[in-house]
């Protein structure tokens, strides 16, 4: 089937499975519309308070949700030292796929100027306040940029869990990961715990997703009605940036990586795991994919013994579409609020992306709510960005269901180069589309 087709039927798909969130929004705009220009303050009050426990209640599981994922994960490697070859390789073609995405992403945020559309709904007030903010830490960091990594290494981790400063918080489960999965049987316990707590966060997360569609339409509806239909014009930019990045990622930096590093054909394993994008497409979560990916990888020649250890990990660690993403909306936001834009601090926003992507749980709307971890590295807070994030809010299911297609399709491309590295890959399977049929 055509790639164009395989979209066509995900989209199809994907607003099936998740036909209440869209008509959340469709119902929000419509409610939006109406109550623009009309004067309703009890009504307003009542969407922004389910709006922001919507939101609040996904904040609440990110910490749990990050540091169960991280341990369970590096942990399954163990101290078995072919695991830890393939974990250097993965590490570093990761990193390769993500370092085009933060790239591409910056590259056409500031070509496009989405934000500049937004800019006239902004007051001058928080433009000013956020302008202000961000010079102090810049001129902060640029005077002594070892500064910045210093304060990524916590010395007390209590502290940076207590307040929720993410970058700080992942270097210590990161490195107590490491030291547990060093230590051999004598980490079940505590593995054990985390395995249940990242159960348990999931579980919450299922039924926040319950409030998914009255969420996005308290949120859609009460954006709506702040700006107007004119909210849509301001945002197409933005989301036709977003989609170039992410075609330049599927159709141009995959297909090239492949020729690089494998022997990979690129549209036989687009073939072998159409079905995971577009449940990922569907679902919004890479999280719920993983299982299928596993599966359409090992039924087209991928080896157990690589799928079972790669896909896990890019399932929780590997999020280039959402680091793309969250280039475009922070630059998106930036420009809003008319802060300068430096290439110091588009790198360190590009930077800072890489790792908020990575720390990011594989659900839905995880990716929106981890900018704060860049917004933090500027000297900002989502609160004082309010206003611009109603923007990004009124497109976030879209646009989490097109970077979560782009993060499942690229923990596959990765998955399929260290199999072909090393020897664990079936061409005869991989390269028979017939065989895709099979797939239960
Ligand atoms: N929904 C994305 C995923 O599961 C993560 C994100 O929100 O960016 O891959």
């Amino acid at each position: 089937m055509k790639l164009h087709m395989q979209i066509l039927i995900a989209l199809g798909l994907g607003i099936k499975r998740n036909w209440h969130i869209f008509s959340g929004i469709i119902l929000g705009i419509l409610a939006g519309l109406f109550l623009h220009g009309h004067q309703y303050p009890a009504l307003l009050a009542l969407l922004t308070f389910i709006g922001q426990v919507f939101i609040r209640l996904i904040q609440m599981v990110v910490i749990p949700l990050v540091v169960s994922a991280i341990i369970i994960g590096i942990t399954s490697v163990g101290d078995n030292r072919q695991l830890g070859k393939f974990g250097t390789k993965m590490i570093f073609y990761y990193g390769i796929i993500t370092v085009a995405a933060v790239t591409i992403g910056s590259i056409l945020a500031l070509v496009f100027k989405p934000g500049l559309g937004a800019a006239g709904y902004i007051t001058a007030n928080s433009a000013s306040e956020v302008q202000a903010s961000v010079a102090s830490a810049m001129a902060e960091q640029q005077g002594n940029i070892l500064n910045i990594f210093l304060g990524f290494i916590p010395n007390n981790p209590m502290h940076s869990f207590a307040m929720g400063d993410m970058v700080p918080i992942i270097v210590f489960v990161l490195i107590f990961a490491v030291a547990l999965a060093k230590v051999g049987d004598v980490n079940r316990p505590i593995v054990s715990f985390f395995e249940s707590v990242f159960a348990a966060t999931m579980k919450i997360t299922d039924w926040i997703m319950f409030l998914a569609a009255p969420g996005v339409f308290a949120l859609t509806a009460s954006a709506v009605s702040s700006f107007g239909i004119d909210i849509f014009a301001s945002i197409s930019k933005y989301l036709l940036v977003l989609l170039i990045g992410f075609m330049l990622q599927l159709c141009v930096v995959y297909p090239l990586f492949l020729k690089f590093f494998s022997k990979v054909n690129i549209g036989m394993l687009y073939s072998a795991v159409a079905e995971a994008m577009m449940v990922a497409f569907g679902t919004a979560s890479s999280s719920a994919t993983l299982p299928l990916t596993i599966a359409c990888c090992e039924k087209r020649g991928i080896s157990h013994k690589i799928s079972s250890f790669v896909l896990p990990l890019g399932a929780t660690l590997n999020m280039d579409g959402t680091a793309l993403l969250q280039t475009v909306a922070v630059i998106f936001l930036a420009q809003a609020y008319g802060v300068a834009l430096t290439p110091f601090l588009v790198i360190e926003i590009a930077l800072l992306a890489i790792v908020a992507s990575s720390t990011c749980a594989g659900i839905p709307g995880a990716g929106l709510i981890t900018i704060a971890l860049i917004l933090n590295g500027m000297g900002l807070s989502p609160e004082q960005l309010i206003a611009g994030f109603a923007f990004l809010f009124t497109i976030e299911r879209v646009t989490d269901m097109m970077r979560t297609l782009v993060n499942v399709t690229s923990d596959a491309v990765v998955v399929a180069a260290i199999a072909d590295n090393e020897n664990e890959i079936n061409y005869d399977l991989l390269n028979n589309p017939q065989a895709y049929e099979e797939i239960a």
